[in-house]
């Protein structure tokens, strides 16, 4: 059976048209020490930091689509963030700022290109301004690189179309393709040795039955993962990195479901060609303390493009990109979590303008005139989405950290879940997959 799934990943140039560097894995196999769920970001980055620390380990990542990276790690504001906005001593405040280093540094080796574009944090109103001085406060704890407060003078000199009172400017900020990043670490992976199996949906996961005459290694890779088509892998240990399916690959395990995901879709609209020179670098608005979500901004992409946005609204699909985009598991499993009808009901007429903004350009476009004022509905179009996996709790908080958990029991305690890696796990995947490499060690006594 491993034969034919590596037939077919190679047949259908798993990568989705990357150069994949195909290497043969030391024997064809179907059984293997640790498997990793999901190949975005975070799933090949964890990967990639255990193929190189375990060399003698036979490592698999497991990914539903035909090609990686589609999802989050392929539909995202593409920025590397410089740690200013989050919690002193959390996680992301942590891992933003390593992981940003560690991702210019990688991106320098691997020759992969970057812009060190900056970005701006401005405050259009008196009464950001205290709260521009907060999250300055706030970066400096988090030891983020050459932050400054400037006037409005000098946020014309850096952005000459941009209005504000006063600005954060975080000059080490930047704009990388995320995808192409992830996929420079699925090349890492197979070089060292790793397997990628595509088109693999993780549907079960259960502890082979003793004397299984299909487990022919026995009770050594005890953990049985099969996938829609009922074909099977046999694994030691397990790290689920599953995105917007996080909360739904941990039930499987038998592991807690909750925190669930709640998907936020974010659309993008596109400054036309003609009106990129408005743009120099990131602008941000000072954020709303209430929600996660950065705010509506003006971002520089790699490709010389300008992509404003994205908003926040909820979506009727995980994965899905569109606004009609409905699916009735999805649907049903959102509406049936009392911790969504409990966020739903505090934030209702946030909820309501957002997908009012969502349906009519020119409310968008007044939000980014409060930067630039020469915006008019003439200069954009509506551009790409994303779907954020957003944990929710069950008294309708939304999980602001990064969330990592294990189970107890057989399988459980075999598993790492990754439950909660939002903005910015893009920037930081490096840096977490040195901490679940960590996290495995200890576990797993790898
Ligand atoms: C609109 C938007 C803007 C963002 N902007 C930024 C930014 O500017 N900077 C930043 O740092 N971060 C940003 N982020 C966040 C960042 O994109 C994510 O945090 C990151 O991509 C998460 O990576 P991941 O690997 O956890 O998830 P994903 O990229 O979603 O990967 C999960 C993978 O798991 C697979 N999977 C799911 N279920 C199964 C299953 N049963 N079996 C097998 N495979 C499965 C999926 O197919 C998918 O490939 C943004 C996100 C969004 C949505």
């Amino acid at each position: 059976m491993a034969a034919a799934l590596l037939q077919r990943w190679r047949a259908g140039g798993g990568g989705g048209g990357v150069a994949v560097l195909w290497r043969v894995p030391r024997r064809q196999r179907s059984t293997f020490d640790v498997a990793v769920v999901g190949a975005g970001i975070v799933g090949l980055a964890s990967a990639r930091e255990l193929a190189l620390r375990h060399p003698s380990l036979a490592l698999a990542v497991l990914e539903k689509e035909p090609e990686l990276a589609c999802h989050q790690t392929g539909h995202n504001s593409g920025v590397i963030h410089s740690g200013i906005y989050y919690t002193p001593g959390s996680l992301k405040a942590k891992l933003c700022v390593q992981g940003a280093a560690l991702c210019y540094e990688y991106c320098d080796q691997k020759g992969i290109p970057y812009k060190r574009c900056g970005k701006l944090i401005v405050a259009i109103e008196q009464d950001e301004i205290p709260r521009l001085k907060a999250l300055y406060e706030r970066g400096l704890q988090n030891n983020v690189r050459d932050l400054k407060l400037i006037g409005a003078k000098e946020i014309q000199a850096k952005e000459p179309f941009c209005r504000g009172l006063m600005a954060l400017d975080s000059p080490y900020t930047g704009i990388v393709n995320y995808k192409q990043v992830a996929q420079s670490y699925a090349e890492d992976f197979q070089e060292a040795g790793g397997t990628i199996l595509t088109d693999f949906e993780v549907t079960d996961m259960e502890m082979a039955k003793e004397g299984s005459s299909e487990n022919e290694d026995g009770l050594q890779y005890p953990v049985v993962v099969r996938n829609s088509k009922g074909e099977e892998i046999y694994c030691r240990h397990i790290v689920t990195c599953a995105g917007l399916y996080s909360d739904r690959l941990s039930e499987i395990s038998g592991c807690s479901p909750e925190p669930r995901i709640v998907p936020f879709r974010g659309d993008y609209l596109v400054l036309k060609p003609e009106k990129c020179y408005m743009v120099k670098g990131n602008i941000y608005p000072v954020p709303n303390p209430r929600f996660p979500f950065l705010g509506f901004h003006f971002t520089p992409r790699m490709d010389g493009s300008v992509w404003l946005g994205p908003n926040a609204v909820l979506a009727f699909k995980r994965e899905g990109y569109r606004l009609l985009d409905f699916s009735t598991a999805d649907f049903l499993d959102a509406v049936l979590y009392s911790g969504l009808w409990k966020l739903v009901l505090r934030n209702f007429s946030y909820g309501l303008s957002e997908m009012y903004r969502a349906c009519f350009l020119s409310a968008q476009v007044k939000q980014l005139q409060r930067f630039i004022p020469e915006v008019t509905v003439n200069d954009i179009l509506r551009g790409p989405s994303g779907v954020r996996a957003q944990a929710l709790d069950s008294d309708g908080n939304l999980v602001d950290d990064f969330v990592f958990d294990g189970g107890t029991g057989d399988i459980g305690s075999r598993i790492l879940h990754v439950r909660n890696a939002p903005s910015p796990a893009a920037t930081s995947s490096l840096a977490i997959a040195k901490m679940i490499a960590d996290e495995v060690k200890q576990r797993f006594e790898l």
